[in-house]
């Protein structure tokens, strides 16, 4: 069966209520295709301790302010899970759920959307899927013949799976120091390795901070200014509290990456070796975008090429929610929703042309 709609968003994470919300009060028809049994896009999948890098308010979608919660500067996963489910309900979000996207075709005037549960045919496509369904590996000599645990950032689930065990955290980005910080809390003294000396930016710079150096960066390129370097020329780590008391009480010594995995462990630049249980890879991630393999779209790093967040080569597709490339600082909650505005008025004007 195929069912009609204007636009069909897919990913009904922040990035996908951030598009329904300015599609909605530009009054343009369209329905919302997501995943998951339940409202929270990644947010339901990440650890207990995680706390987000910035305050409630300044992790807010647009048209409502995320409320404080009690007795916690830096919100965590789970109260941003509840302001989402809110979120939607606000504003009667048309969420379809459980509904998984297979692939996008031409159509003809239109873009057909497969999915498990039928067929969508719409005039325009926003992808708002996030990066969580795609977690990124590095190739490491010996990866395939350890045969200790290995997981990504998304399985991580805390640290009682690992007590007692000799645990090395590759990544000096914030799920690697937050994640390496979360088991030395709990006793387990991590090995963390980095590539380079771990970046933590200065202790009272958060989020905030992150939203408005991605916005200047924006502004000066569009302007054919020179790159100030964004948010990457601060630093790599947000240094939340969990983070700053690990590293302040000399629980988060770095060490250089290893040169390979061995069969039951790693082995360093000087040829030495250290037994391992587990490694956990916080790696990073790609733009979960195998739907669109069809369409055949031009684009490097697993990315389709973008002007602001519509595609270059199909102007009825717009891509959200990503990181830099589809809007400054659309990767997070209070970036997000200038982007989506931006891509419905686009939609709009497309639709009534
Ligand atoms: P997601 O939350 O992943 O939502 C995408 C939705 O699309 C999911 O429900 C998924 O199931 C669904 N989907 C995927 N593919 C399909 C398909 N083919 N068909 C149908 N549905 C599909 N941001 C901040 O603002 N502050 C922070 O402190 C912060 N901390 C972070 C910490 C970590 C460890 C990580 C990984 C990210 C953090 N972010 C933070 C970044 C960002 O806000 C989150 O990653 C956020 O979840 C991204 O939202 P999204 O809507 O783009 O994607």
């Amino acid at each position: 069966m195929t069912q009609r709609t204007e636009v069909v968003v897919i990913g009904g994470g922040q990035a996908g209520l951030a598009a329904g919300y300015h599609l909605r009060r530009l009054g343009v028809e369209h329905v919302i295709l997501d995943a998951q049994a339940a409202p929270g896009g990644a947010w339901q999948h990440t650890w207990d301790s995680l706390r987000l890098f910035s305050p409630a308010e300044y992790s807010s979608l647009p048209g409502r302010l995320m409320p404080v919660q009690r007795g916690q500067t830096y919100p965590d996963a789970a109260h941003v899970v509840s302001y989402l489910a809110d979120y939607e309900k606000r504003y009667e979000l048309p969420v379809r759920r459980e509904v998984w996207v297979e692939a996008v075709h031409r159509d003809g005037a239109f873009l057909r959307v497969r999915t498990d549960c039928g067929d969508w045919r719409a005039r325009a496509v926003v992808s708002a899927t996030g990066t969580w369904t795609r977690p990124f590996l590095p190739t490491v000599p010996g990866r395939r013949q350890f045969t200790g645990r290995q997981l990504h950032t998304v399985q991580y689930a805390g640290p009682a799976d690992f007590t007692g065990q000799r645990v090395v955290v590759v990544g000096g980005g914030n799920s690697g120091a937050q994640i390496a910080a979360d088991l030395a809390h709990a006793g387990v003294d991590p090995t963390w390795v980095t590539r380079r000396p771990p970046r933590y930016l200065a202790d009272d710079v958060d989020g905030r901070v992150l939203f408005d150096a991605a916005t200047a960066r924006r502004r000066a390129l569009d302007a054919g200014r020179t790159d100030t370097g964004g948010v990457a020329s601060l630093g790599d780590i947000v240094a939340v509290p969990p983070v700053r008391t690990a590293r302040d009480a000399g629980l988060l010594g770095a060490r250089p990456m290893f040169t390979r995995l061995t069969a039951t462990g790693v082995e360093w630049a000087d040829g030495t070796r250290g037994e391992v249980d587990a490694v956990i890879w916080c790696t990073g991630f790609r733009p979960a975008l195998a739907h669109f393999a069809s369409l055949r779209l031009r684009g490097t790093r697993g990315r389709i090429a973008t002007e602001g967040t519509r595609a270059v080569d199909e102007p009825r597709l717009h891509l959200l929610g990503y990181g830099d490339w589809t809007g400054p600082a659309s990767a997070t909650l209070i970036g997000v929703g200038r982007p989506a505005r931006e891509a419905a008025r686009d939609i709009a004007a497309l639709l009534r042309a």
